[in-house]
């Protein structure tokens, strides 16, 4: 038995897939006009995880990734500039459709190479949605011929107060004018536009031309990779009150059923100033992270301590402690016996436990360091116990960890190096960190130690 806890009933809720055996997820995903940032990640480790858990439990798992990668506005508001326009001024790049779809593809592929580091599994699909301007272009002729819309100076609009069931999700309370956007255009504040005319660039469209409204493209995409009703939607929880709401009234006014069974929403990556956020300036990416040499599933490792569900508060300090604990399980694991062995049964099931109530990975990781100190277990069933762990975990657990031998002479360098750095003798630290790199190691440097590498 899987339970979750679905956003839309507000309750947890024994899970029933619509199909045997079958599992349909759509997960919303990165807008790419920039790296990403370890608070995006977050939302990929843990719907993989997901995945990974429907997997262990036998379903076979459709997962559909979206890419937006057009003018999705600054947030949930219709009006202001969008965050494509704004990387592309960023980058120097004139604002032209070619360049918008260059600067989405390279931030894409930058997503798919941190998921990869961060071993996700390769979504079923992650379209893009520049590609489906004629799905989005359909989907609005059938809101409009349905009699769900309205025209304005600046777009087409979907008038909320058409869809009797506005805002099922939950939310609405919480947001203010200000969010969903101040336009004097609108019947109704929460209306949300669909298309938006824009004369200089964009896609021809029976309306004119102009790009998507930024809800539509899930919509749109869901409906064709999915169908009209699939079993899980997930995404970070800001969504709730206005793009899953909007969601849900797009789709379920064309199609007349409902949009996913079962609604899941993370919290989200916090620092000491609020939600990790690009707008607030205190991001953390997963290349600073390698480049301090800290492994990217340090950081898989460390966000499955925090129950998803929960905020999970960045430090370099906690970070460096999911270093510890994943070397000393990757050393425990890969000193045991290869021995095929059945794996433990009973941990198994205390396992399938933890993962099947609403993804409880802390209780999982808990889990897997008693297996780790049980004397009663033998050495072949714990490897092959805690592999079996690892196929929902992705820690890759029976690796070795890599042991760099720094010999003295360089530690004695290393530690020279340092106090002319804290004694702002920088030609000194630099003449050091040369020698350093001709003996073939490469010091780099962290906030709380220096981090040494063999060339
Ligand atoms: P965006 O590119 O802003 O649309 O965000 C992409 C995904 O990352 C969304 O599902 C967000 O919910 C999620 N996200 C953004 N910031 C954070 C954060 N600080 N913590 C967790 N998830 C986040
Ligand atoms: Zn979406």
């Amino acid at each position: 038995m899987i339970i979750f806890f679905n956003t839309l009933t507000r309750k947890k809720e024994t899970f029933r897939s619509l199909k045997p055996k079958k599992v349909s997820m759509y997960n919303c995903g990165p807008t790419v006009y920039d790296r990403q940032h370890i608070g995006n990640l977050r939302s990929a480790v843990i719907w993989d995880t997901l995945r990974r858990a429907l997997e262990f439990n036998s379903y076979k798992v459709k997962q559909v990734v979206n890419i937006t990668d057009f003018g999705h506005l600054t947030s949930d508001a219709d009006n202001g500039e969008d965050k494509m326009s704004r990387g592309l001024k960023k980058e120097g790049l004139a604002f032209t459709l070619e360049n918008m779809k260059k600067l989405g593809q390279k931030y894409a592929e930058i997503y798919f190479e941190d998921r990869k580091k961060l071993n996700t599994l390769s979504p079923t699909k992650a379209p893009f949605a520049s590609d489906h301007i004629a799905e989005n272009i359909k989907f609005i002729s059938k809101l409009e011929k349905k009699g769900y819309t309205y025209q304005t100076s600046d777009g087409i609009y979907f008038n909320t107060a058409q869809f009797s069931d506005y805002g099922k999700l939950g939310g609405l309370s919480e947001i203010s004018e200000s969010r969903v956007g101040e336009n004097k255009k609108k019947i109704n504040p929460r209306d949300f536009a669909l298309w938006k005319h824009n004369s200089q660039i964009g896609w021809n469209s029976p309306w004119g031309k102009g790009f998507p409204g930024w809800h539509i493209e899930c919509s749109a995409m869901s409906k064709k990779y999915l169908g009209d009703t699939f079993d899980l939607h997930t995404g970070g929880i800001e969504h709730i009150p206005i793009h899953h709401n909007n969601e849900i009234a797009q789709s379920e006014a064309v199609n007349n059923k409902p949009l996913a069974k079962y609604w899941l929403h993370n919290e989200h990556l916090i620092m000491p100033d609020g939600k990790m956020a690009k707008s607030l300036g205190n991001v953390v990416t997963l290349k600073e992270i390698e480049e301090k040499g800290i492994e990217p599933l340090v950081l898989r490792y460390w966000l499955l301590g925090a129950h998803y569900r929960s905020p999970i508060s960045f430090s370099w300090q906690a970070l460096e402690g999911a270093e510890h604990s994943l070397k000393k399980l990757r050393e425990f694991t890969s000193g045991l016996p290869t021995k095929k062995s059945p794996p433990d049964k009973k941990y198994l099931e205390k396992f399938k436990k933890h993962i099947n109530d609403d993804l409880d990975t802390p209780k999982a990781l808990a889990l897997l360091w008693h297996l780790v100190k049980d004397k009663k277990i033998n050495n072949s069933q714990k490897r092959a116990t805690i592999l079996e762990f690892d196929k929902v975990l992705g820690l890759k657990l029976s690796q070795k960890p890599k042991k760099v031998f720094i010999p003295e002479e360089i530690k004695k360098l290393v530690s020279k190096r340092e106090k002319a750095r804290k004694e702002k003798n920088w030609p000194e630290a630099d003449r050091l960190r040369e020698i350093i790199k001709q003996k073939g190691f490469e010091v780099k440097d962290t906030e709380k130690r220096p981090i040494v590498k063999n060339l």
